[in-house]
């Protein structure tokens, strides 16, 4: 039984590091943003009334989350253990899940300076066309703004502009830092240096799990 958070500023690669474990350790993988991304593209009332928020790069209200959380813990599949990403954000919603029965084991903190962050979710464009994406920074298409496979004009997300980013990371700093705290005094955190490249990251967070 494995009970695993990751913790990381926006643009830290939480999600993609998270799949890649719950791949490899068969542990589900459980992102309140993915949950909440869906309900706003299948337009439910949920996605409805959250979309304003994650649009703008603002938390979602407490009481909303929690919610939303508990209904997906509940199910059988994460009686074995479970990955948490991007929940909890902040010391109120620690708490509730702490009162709530839902513990971890170990927390995984991937630490990346703001100007890196910056750099790799501003430079991110992608292809309305065919998906493909790239950064002009780390991974740029051959031709300026063109996609490499298919030539369209590439496009910038809503909430990667270096406006909704630069909200993000201080929403992070003043409310979810305090988490790393929390768990860095309960001795079950485990600090990874997010400045490094993806593959590095990746090991480093393996062999601290032991695979
Ligand atoms: P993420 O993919 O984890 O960066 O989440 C994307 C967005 O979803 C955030 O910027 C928030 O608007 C919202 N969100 C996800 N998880 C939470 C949470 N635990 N509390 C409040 N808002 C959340």
């Amino acid at each position: 039984m494995m009970r695993i958070l990751i913790l990381g500023a926006p643009g830290a690669g939480k999600g993609t590091q998270s799949k890649l474990i719950s791949e490899i350790l068969s542990i589900p993988h459980i992102s309140t943003g993915d949950i909440l991304r869906n309900e706003i593209s299948s337009g439910t009332p949920l996605g409805n009334k959250v979309k304003s928020y994650v649009e703008s790069g603002q938390l979602v209200p407490d009481e909303i989350i929690v919610e939303v959380l508990l209904s997906e813990m509940s199910k059988d599949k994460y009686k074995n253990g479970y990955i948490l990403d991007g929940f909890p954000r902040n010391m109120n919603q620690l708490k509730v899940m702490e009162e709530k029965g839902i513990h971890v084991d170990k927390v995984i903190f991937i630490d990346t300076s703001e100007e890196e962050i910056i750099k790799r979710i501003t430079g991110r464009r992608s292809c309305p066309n065919c998906g493909s994406v790239y950064n002009l920074y780390y991974n740029p298409p051959k031709q300026q703004n063109k996609c490499d496979k298919c030539g369209t004009e590439l496009v910038q997300r809503k909430d990667d502009t270096e406006e909704v980013v630069r909200k993000r990371l201080e929403t992070f700093k003043n409310e979810t830092l305090p988490i790393v705290d929390y768990y860095t005094s309960k001795k079950i955190l485990y600090r990874v240096n997010g400045n490094k490249n993806f593959d590095d990251i990746k090991n480093e967070i393996f062999s601290l799990l032991g695979v």
